[in-house]
């Protein structure tokens, strides 16, 4: 018999079909006629699937009537057209295979509802919940869209290095990596000799696959990396993790202009897709997580980006008489409180900051005419603030080996880096994307712990 999927045996066109669909129970309701409903939920959609289970089953007195949430059952029977609201099929069973039981008593799913806090206790179990069966399809739909977007932008997909010897900005706080005995050598309190270690010098996890990327765009054209990065900052708070995947395009013959662009255009299609592919799940999050994610989306769609240079955001930030805990003048950095006004309440929009202070951003960056600011550009976005942070990388030899200097860096380490301004040198642009901060952005989500399987904090990495 043919397997069907919840998403598929809800469609109209399958009634009268004999099927069979494997799932988990959500509910089990008896009725006095002599027959239950039962409510099977596979992952495949946000909705369930009723289930009508009679009592001349074989085994209807001593199973059927003893399923609970969280069961798993295989089952055969008929598609029907269903009178119920919101479903327009159900299920006559002819068979209910029971594969395994779940103890109402113990399984802490049973009740209605969890707080979000306390289903990150239960990482193995909350994907079995309506929300974070949402997010996984609605991560999932970005991802897919990331790759269509850039594919059909004629982006190539390149994989940078997990492990490096080079901290990409010097800004980033990194993991160590390495195979030296730590334990043997804090017993013996020796020195501490590289020359033992795998790479033979401090190897670190990857914090951006920029640099490595701006080699394969300075041969290759545009080039995307998608992949695993890591910070060891010891920040708590429900917009930054541990480990995170990060989107990097890098684009040859690309001026900060063109970067805006693309960072537009790539936003406003993972947006388009999430509400078109995902669309009861995007229902879902409007009603339960944030009644104004479906408003802001579309407004997200409907409307250019702000594009705002920084000096002019100081201005406003200055001028809006909110009493901020970080107070603003022109050189500081934003902080997400600054982001999220400038995003949220002054323009309700996403805002694109460009030309920021030299003095707060990395060496690779354009250094402006002005001598004062460089072309970075960070996106912000309703609900998350800073979601992209990119800019025109500086390609004149000299202005790069002097910036390095102004930022104590060795050029002798960045030999590979300035070789690429050496020999056949290009403008060129592009940005980091945190994955996770996307998916807050669509779904409305508050807590970047929630939109990844397996958040790794501080003092948080169990499974
Ligand atoms: P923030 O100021 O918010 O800490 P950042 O300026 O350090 O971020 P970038 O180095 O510009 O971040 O990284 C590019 C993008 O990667 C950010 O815009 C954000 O989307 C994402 N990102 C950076 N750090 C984290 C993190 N710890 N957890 C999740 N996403 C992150
Ligand atoms: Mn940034």
């Amino acid at each position: 018999m043919q397997k069907l999927r919840v998403c598929d045996a809800r469609k109209q066109e399958t009634v009268g079909q004999q099927a069979c669909l494997q799932g988990w129970i959500r509910t089990r309701r008896d009725s006095k006629g002599g027959f239950s409903f039962l409510e099977v939920n596979d992952g495949s959609c946000l909705a369930n699937i009723q289930i009508i289970a009679d009592n001349s089953l074989s085994n209807y007195e001593t199973e059927i009537k003893k399923l609970s949430a969280g069961c798993s059952v295989s089952l055969e029977g008929e598609i029907k057209e269903s009178g119920g609201k919101g479903q327009t099929t159900e299920v006559l069973a002819t068979s209910i295979t029971v594969h395994g039981w779940a103890d109402p008593e113990e399984f802490p799913l049973q009740k209605k509802r969890h707080s979000f806090e306390k289903l990150r206790e239960w990482a193995h179990l909350r994907p079995r919940t309506n929300a974070f069966g949402a997010v996984a399809r609605v991560r999932n739909s970005i991802c897919r869209s990331i790759h269509d977007f850039f594919q059909e932008e004629s982006f190539l997909y390149v994989h940078t290095p997990i492990i490096t010897a080079s901290d990409c900005e010097g800004a980033g706080e990194m993991f160590r990596v390495t195979t030296l005995d730590l334990e043997t050598i804090a017993e013996k309190a020796c020195q501490l000799d590289y020359s033992f270690d795998f790479f033979d010098r401090p190897s670190f996890l990857t914090v951006s696959g920029q640099l490595e990327a701006e080699i394969y765009a300075t041969a290759l054209g545009k080039v995307y990396t998608f992949g695993p990065t890591f910070r060891a900052e010891n920040s708590n708070t429900s917009r930054h993790l541990a480990e995170f995947w990060m989107i990097e395009p890098e684009m040859a013959f690309y001026e900060l202009p063109d970067n805006m662009d693309v960072a537009e255009r790539f936003l406003k299609r993972i947006v388009t897709d999430a509400l078109d592919r995902c669309s009861e799940d995007m229902e879902f999050f409007n009603l339960r997580v944030d009644d104004t994610i479906l408003a802001t989306l579309q407004s997200v769609l409907d409307n250019e980006f702000v594009r705002l240079p920084y000096t002019e955001a100081v201005e406003i930030l200055e001028k809006s008489g909110v009493a901020f805990d970080f107070p603003v003048r022109w050189g500081i950095d934003l902080q997400s409180e600054h982001e999220r006004f400038l995003t949220e309440q002054h323009f309700h929009a996403p805002v694109i900051v460009y030309d920021f202070p030299r003095s707060i951003k990395p060496f690779y960056m354009y250094v402006n005419d002005d001598g004062k600011t460089v072309r970075a550009m960070d996106v912000l976005a309703p609900n998350v603030g800073e979601i992209i942070g990119g800019s025109q990388r500086e390609d004149r030899l000299d202005v790069l080996t002097s910036r390095m200097a102004e930022q104590d860096l060795n050029a002798e380490e960045y030999w590979w880096y300035i070789d690429l301004r050496r020999f056949g040198t290009v403008p060129h642009s592009g940005f980091g994307l945190g994955l996770e901060r996307l998916v807050q952005f669509v779904t409305g989500m508050k807590n970047i712990r929630d939109v990844i399987p397996f958040p790794r904090t501080p003092g948080s990495a169990d499974f």
